[in-house]
């Protein structure tokens, strides 16, 4: 393994909640450039691992280490955002009365209130970034409308397009494609493939055909520990991963968060 590649060491993990282990001495790393999910039954400790990834909750033992010398695991939320790490939660963060170009805009700004934008002038570069990223996310067109006149899954592009616009260079994606159709779903695993050539992509899922078309490396959780990892190749014929996870009613199974 190269470990000068990996832009991410989860290092013997453990987040407690009045002393129950929702992530259980997990060690993992995520690779510069691949797409990297996390799958498992619900309640495995997989949001709650994106939730100390980018500083919502703090670890009580272990260490997350960014590009192999920035230590996050005491950093605020803010300082992790600065560092380059994006999170996309699961409940949508646009705003619905403004247009998409100014949601786009308090994203540029890092700004996270109405009133504030109106004392941002973003550079041109901002601008031009802006438009380069309405172009991927497939929403140039429709930049002047708000995000009410969007389909589900254009919302979810829309805020996968305001991490962009930040040029993280991991992004967390906590379920991306919840709710969406096979085509919706389609464009946005091309759009993390897209995504994944300048920017590392960490993405928690349960729709096991959408894992199995666009995991660079897939790792299991299981009660806060780490079941198994590796390609989906691998993990999929894993029985013990079949018997927590995969064989329970088919592949993966509806997720309710
Ligand atoms: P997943 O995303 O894999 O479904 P979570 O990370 O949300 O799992 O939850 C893992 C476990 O930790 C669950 O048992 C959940 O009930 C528990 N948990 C998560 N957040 C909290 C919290 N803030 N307080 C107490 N328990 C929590
Ligand atoms: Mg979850």
């Amino acid at each position: 393994m190269n470990m000068s590649a990996s832009i991410l060491e989860i290092r013997n993990l453990t987040v407690s909640f009045d002393g129950f282990k929702a992530v259980n001495r997990l060690s993992t790393s995520v690779k510069k450039g691949d797409i990297h999910f996390f799958i498992g039954p619900n309640g495995a400790g997989k949001t709650t691992l994106l939730d100390a990834i980018c500083g919502r909750v703090k670890p009580t033992e272990g260490n997350i280490i960014f590009k192999s010398n920035k230590d996050v695991t005491k950093m605020s939320e803010h300082e992790i955002v600065e560092l380059g790490i994006g999170r996309k939660f699961q409940v949508p963060s646009v705003f619905m009365g403004i247009t998409i170009y100014e949601n786009m805009e308090l994203a540029a700004a890092k700004k996270r209130s109405l009133y504030s934008i109106l004392f941002t002038k973003l550079t041109k570069e901002q601008n031009e970034r802006i438009q380069e990223v309405l172009q991927t996310i497939g929403l140039y067109e429709k930049r002047y409308r708000t995000p009410a006149a969007l389909s589900h899954g254009e919302k979810q592009w829309l805020e996968i397009g305001m991490l962009l616009v930040q040029q993280p260079e991991i992004m967390l994606l906590d379920e991306p494609v919840a709710g969406m159709g096979r085509k919706e779903t389609d464009k946005t695993g091309q759009l993390l493939k897209e995504i994944s050539e300048e920017c590392s992509v960490v993405v928690v899922e349960h729709d096991m055909e959408f894992v199995r078309e666009y995991a660079d490396k897939v790792t299991v959780l299981h009660e806060g520990t780490l079941l198994d990892e590796g390609d989906m190749d691998r993990v999929q014929k894993n029985p013990k991963v079949i018997e927590v996870y995969l064989g329970r009613g088919g592949e993966g199974y509806a997720s309710c968060g």
